[in-house]
């Protein structure tokens, strides 16, 4: 494997409760911003491992209307930042802005690159000139494990694995590899893998685990 795709929301910062709309989405300020523990420790540990590390994340909240253009970049200088100080590197950050419904036209459109397609995959894996088949995708959301499947990535879930998610991964093949509580997690099952070293969990499915 040469390197690691990365979901941003969920993976890298921590999620925020709106509680205003009730969702559960991408910080949409400055304060709401953060990333979770250990994952610039992660991110150092997969390029140890002679990986590279991209970040691939549907970001539809300028399109919406919920933030402005500015403030994605003031997030990247932010990871950016973090994951320097702890001495690994992200290679690429690639976002998709657009969304079917978006509010402001430029964006309004049903593109190629908004995952579970994997037109974003396709541009960070081509940078980074490596194949697809070569890559992890780690994310914490089906379009995630859709994405990554369709394009031929290992999958990591990030994440509680609950049965409810299953009827959306078993009909469509794309039940991830591994299932790992946070990036950290999923970084040592990646070094597992590619040492040989120790026995990483795979992902059960519905049907498997009640067999
Ligand atoms: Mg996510
Ligand atoms: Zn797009």
């Amino acid at each position: 494997m040469k390197a690691v795709l990365l979901d941003r929301d969920g993976v890298v910062n921590a999620l925020v409760y709106h509680q205003d709309a009730g969702v559960i989405d991408a910080p949409f300020n400055r304060s709401q911003f953060k990333l979770l523990p250990r994952v610039p420790e992660a991110i150092r540990l997969l390029n140890d491992l002679g990986l590279s590390v991209a970040i691939v994340s549907n970001q539809p909240g300028i399109a919406k209307g919920h933030l402005k253009p500015e403030l994605l970049k003031t997030f990247e200088r932010r990871i950016l930042s973090q994951v320097r100080a702890a001495g690994g590197r992200i290679n690429g950050i690639y976002y998709c802005l657009h969304h079917p419904e978006a509010k402001v036209r430029k964006f309004r459109q049903r593109c190629r690159c908004r995952k579970p397609e994997i037109g974003l995959l396709e541009k960070a894996a081509a940078d980074l000139r490596v194949r697809l088949d070569e890559c992890y995708m780690v994310g914490d959301g089906i379009p995630d494990l859709l994405a990554g499947t369709r394009a031929g990535c290992r999958t990591i879930f990030i994440g509680r694995w609950k049965c409810e998610i299953c009827q959306f991964t078993e009909g469509s093949h794309a039940l991830p590899s591994f299932v790992a509580g946070d990036l950290w997690t999923a970084a040592q099952l990646i070094r597992s893998e590619m040492t040989g070293a120790g026995q990483a969990t795979s992902a059960q499915s519905c049907l498997s685990a009640q067999a």
